[in-house]
């Protein structure tokens, strides 16, 4: 059950650059805020005739890494419905893929923010945009 699959087209980029924030942005993903200093992913598309900006966090590169891998691509602002969505189908197994795709659903849940408020670790160490292996333990999770 992937979003992708009931979408009527690809957008287009116009433009994707890692960039660093100098000032406190909201991630269009996770909603929730990008601290200056920050690394975040910049992107301008347009579809049908409608431009949009995007700004994504590193957490949810992740989380989109992971859709390419596994589904072939994303939708942009239903990350988080797409990956809570694969999270459900799955709850049931217990194995390293599994788990994978559990802690990035309750992460971005969280807005990757632990109960003291405090930033969860980037999901695997990678950088943005690359393969996932899918190998047991590769997601960086610690606590
Ligand atoms: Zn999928
Ligand atoms: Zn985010």
């Amino acid at each position: 059950m992937c979003l992708i699959d009931d979408s009527d087209g690809t957008c287009t980029l116009l433009h994707s650059r890692q960039q660093r924030a100098r000032l406190r942005h909201r991630c269009t993903e996770c909603r929730r805020d990008i601290e200056p200093d920050e690394i975040y992913l910049a992107e301008r598309t347009v579809f049908d005739g409608d431009a949009m900006s995007h700004k994504i966090c590193a957490h949810c590169q992740r989380v989109r890494a992971y859709l390419v891998d596994h589904c072939g691509g994303w939708m942009y602002r239903g990350l988080n419905e797409d990956i809570s969505g694969h999270h459900y189908y799955s709850t049931a197994s217990n194995d390293a893929e599994v788990r994978a795709v559990r802690l990035l659903a309750h992460g971005m849940a969280a807005r990757w923010r632990r109960g003291d408020g405090t930033l969860w670790p980037v999901p695997n160490s990678k950088p943005p945009n690359a393969k996932l292996t899918g190998k047991p333990g590769t997601p960086g999770f610690s606590g």
